[in-house]
């Protein structure tokens, strides 16, 4: 039934498994641990000869919940949720690769995912190669024998580059390894990287699946098989970074609303991008919404619209990026995205800072450069509040 369903319902719809009381809002169980009938009961439950609840490490029925509208959104057979982005992207890589496997990622990733793969998985001897998100090339080549992941987010961030999904299954598949790819910034309404042939979708659930700024949480979803057996589920359900009830139940109630959310982010982003890139202090836009977008065309393919997030070089370096974000009365000065509220950030001094500069201007994040996660706000005022700034920027 759920396969006819479009995505605004599915939000709705799945995942609801109401209580004796009937509740019509879906219910939130805070309990660690389910109790049993019987001695016989609780042995069936422990040697999975009958399925039920055991405790909220292994499984929990808001989390549950939340899985399965998840699921439901992205295709996905299975959906294993986690405490956090970084806590999905980590139980991927323990539950599927080994010490002496390799991983080709893309260089343009999340601060902390660079960081997990070139240093905490090295210390496990899990190798990472870093080629450019958009030549498919430079992935076909750094393929090893022992290449068994191939990891992407699309658009990236902070310079909105998009990788070909279906180009890069193709050459994955051939070359043995699972094609991961973190759908954090366009969501399930925006983008369907298993339809593409992806392996497996990883989010961060704390930007626009809560969408209030609210939680940290995350997931994993792919066909089952990998999920089980491939370990996936067992790391986590082992070593503990699952999903609380609570935080499991904000991004349940926050998926009823995605869609609105997310088509109305994409709404407002395109306004700024189209006025950003008119404006005389303004160096280039990068948005996938923009004709100017050098993969305008894939970005078209592969996503319903650009998505939220705007990045923009002002003239004038560093100093005319501050007095931007300094002149601001409105938009949120903090590093988060996916929020309701606006927020702005200057990647070269705060999520990218760490990197040195050489690295930095080899990725393209110059001092001029600003993100904005543009928020639910009315446009002509987050217009209107960057303007001050930029303005007077140079
Ligand atoms: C925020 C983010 C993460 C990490 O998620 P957390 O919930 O903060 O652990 C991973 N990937 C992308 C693209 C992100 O924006």
């Amino acid at each position: 039934m759920t396969d006819q369903l479009k995505p605004e319902t599915l939000a709705l719809r799945t995942g609801i498994h109401r209580s004796q009381f009937n509740e019509h809002s879906e219910a939130i169980y805070l309990t660690s641990s389910f109790v049993f009938d019987s001695a016989a009961q609780a042995a069936a439950r422990f040697s999975g000869e009958e399925s039920g609840n055991i405790y909220s490490r292994f499984t929990n029925p808001t989390v549950t919940a939340m899985e399965e509208r998840l699921a439901a959104l992205e295709g996905a057979e299975t959906c294993v949720a986690t405490a956090s982005g970084m806590s999905a992207i980590l139980a991927c890589v323990m539950g599927l690769l080994s010490a002496g496997d390799h991983i080709i990622a893309s260089q343009s990733l999340f601060g902390a995912t660079v960081n997990l793969f070139n240093t905490i998985l090295k210390k496990f001897n899990i190798e990472t190669t870093f080629v450019p998100a958009t030549d498919i090339h430079s992935w076909e080549d750094a393929i090893r024998p022992n290449t068994r992941m191939f990891f992407l987010e699309t658009p990236s961030n902070p310079l909105t580059e998009i990788s070909d999904i279906a180009a890069l299954a193709q050459i994955s598949r051939k070359a043995g390894a699972f094609l991961v790819v973190d759908n954090c910034f366009c969501t399930p309404i925006l983008q369907k990287p298993l339809e593409l042939g992806a392996d497996i979708v990883i989010h961060s659930a704390t930007k626009y699946l809560d969408g209030q700024g609210r939680v940290l949480g995350g997931a994993i979803l792919g066909n089952r098989d990998l999920m089980m057996e491939g370990g996936v589920y067992g790391f986590l359900r082992t070593a503990g970074p699952t999903l609380s009830a609570f935080n499991a139940w904000i991004i349940l109630k926050g998926l009823e609303t995605l869609k609105v959310r997310v088509e109305a982010h994409s709404k407002n982003a395109l306004h700024i991008a189209q006025w950003l890139e008119s404006h005389p202090n303004v160096n280039r836009v990068f948005y996938p919404g923009l004709l100017s977008h050098p993969q305008f065309e894939l970005a078209g393919r592969q996503q319903i619209s650009g998505g939220g997030i705007v990045t923009f070089e002002v003239k004038g370096g560093r100093d005319a990026a501050w007095r931007v974000i300094d002149e601001t009365r409105l938009v949120s000065i903090t590093a988060n995205l996916g929020d309701a509220k606006t927020t702005l950030t200057h990647p070269a001094t705060t999520t990218h800072g760490r990197i040195n500069q050489e690295a930095r201007d080899a990725a393209g994040i110059s001092d001029g450069l600003l993100r904005i996660a543009v928020g639910l706000e009315a446009v002509e005022d987050i217009q209107s509040d960057l303007s001050r700034g930029l303005d007077k920027s140079h």
